[in-house]
């Protein structure tokens, strides 16, 4: 998901997913907004007004819409969990358009509570009315946090993901409707995500970025190599990569369990990796991507949660053995051993509006084959944004040690 038209000054390049404003309106220890319906509701701060302001935008929803990776993998999971849908109440947290909440109403709820805090929710009703589902699909033009419903409801399905999975921290929004909506046992859509981090090669970036600078039709413009270099790498990077460009197999830097996690766990995650190579290559760089699962509701209670857990499902995510990959009607999705539905934003699988985020080394370091690569990192949520990601990366490499730090805004 993920928002902010031409004019939110952030820049939007041909199908990537726009971001919303880096300017906020105002600074948002001044501007708790909207009066709050509900006493533990966070406040509304200008920045997310300014979030909001970007998802009111059609570019973002059509991005999304078109993105049929995630579109048929929505679809498959709705139907897989027909039974569990069907005369019951969902809630459909951050509607954009409406259309889970329309699949969800077309696979037989009972009621479906369409909430979207932009304004494209006004369009969502339009939408609902076109379709003859008024009846069903209610659209809460509000926060999720704000809204008020009678009863609870037996699922929440919501399309939460942003870039490096955490940007947007839009997750705590889907954990305060879980906790404060969702029945006990009820279905979360998708129940688990799974963030990815891997060492990458990319020797064509470089040549684009910085070798081209070298020689302009016969001119020496080197002079601006250094500029292009911090231009280009000094933050991440949204782009598509291939399986070819990744070093070895990806580490899991965050498992999440929709059904059980909480929102502090969000704030700061932090891991220590160890890479082997598998060849000789230019290190470039990390590769981010994530995945998200859909499984059915807990049925195990936890301690220390009133959500239950499938324990049979869970951190299977870190299984690596456990996945295959299969090939169906031009589109790839993970398989895991169980049929688990899995939508993932992979190098070696079909692209989506997510792409991968890259994060560059200005210099790149030659690895041998099995050569050991290893540090740490820290995603943290920016202080004055939360929406924002705070990255720290330690990087230590045939005795090079690397650190950066940037920002995902
Ligand atoms: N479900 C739609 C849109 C997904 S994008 C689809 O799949 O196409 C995420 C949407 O969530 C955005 O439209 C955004 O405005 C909305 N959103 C984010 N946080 C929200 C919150 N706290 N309350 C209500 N809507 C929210």
């Amino acid at each position: 998901m993920l928002a902010g038209g031409s004019s939110s000054g952030i820049g939007r390049s041909g199908s990537r997913r726009p971001r919303f404003p880096r300017i906020p309106l105002t600074h948002p220890s001044s501007s708790s907004t909207q009066p709050n319906s509900s006493s533990s509701a966070p406040a509304c701060t200008a920045f997310d007004l300014a979030y909001f302001q970007a998802y009111s935008d059609i570019g973002i929803h059509e991005e999304m819409l078109k993105d049929r990776v995630r579109m048929e993998t929505y679809q498959d999971a709705i139907s897989r969990y027909r039974h569990l849908i069907e005369g019951k109440i969902v809630m459909d947290v951050g509607s954009g358009t409406g259309i889970l909440a329309i699949f969800c109403a077309q696979a037989g709820a009972k009621k479906v509570y369409a909430v979207e805090a932009s304004d494209i929710a006004e369009k969502a009703k339009e939408i609902v009315r076109a379709n003859n589902l008024a009846e069903k699909v209610i659209v809460l033009h509000q926060r999720v946090e704000d809204v008020e419903i009678s009863g609870k409801v037996d699922v929440i399905i919501s399309e939460w993901m942003g870039y490096m999975l955490v940007y947007e921290s839009m997750l705590s929004s889907v954990i305060f409707a879980r906790d404060k909506w969702l029945k006990r046992g009820g279905l979360i859509l998708p129940s688990h995500a799974t963030l990815y981090m891997a060492p990458v090669t990319n020797s064509i970036k470089y040549e684009q970025c910085v070798d081209f600078w070298n020689n302009v039709y016969g001119i020496d413009m080197s002079a601006m190599v250094q500029l292009a270099r911090q231009c280009a790498f000094e933050e991440p990077s949204v782009e598509t990569i291939q399986g070819e460009n990744v070093l070895t197999w990806p580490f899991v830097v965050k498992s999440v369990n929709c059904y059980t996690v909480v929102a502090q766990e969000l704030e700061c995650i932090s891991a220590e990796y160890r890479f082997s190579s598998m060849m000789d290559a230019p290190l470039h760089g990390f590769a981010f991507w994530f995945d998200v699962e859909f499984n059915g509701p807990a049925i195990t209670p936890v301690q220390g949660s009133h959500y239950p857990l499938q324990s049979s499902l869970l951190d299977l995510s870190t299984n690596e053995s456990a996945n295959e990959t299969t090939n169906d009607s031009n589109r790839q999705r993970k398989i895991k051993s169980n049929e688990t539905i899995v939508l993932s934003t992979a190098p070696e699988d079909a692209p989506t509006h997510w792409q991968q985020t890259l994060l560059y080394f200005y210099y790149p370091t030659e690895v041998k084959k099995d050569q050991i690569i290893e540090g740490s990192i820290k995603l943290s949520q920016n202080r004055e944004n939360a929406r924002f990601i705070n990255i720290l990366l330690k990087c230590s490499c045939g005795g090079n040690t690397l650190v950066k730090e940037s920002v995902l805004r």
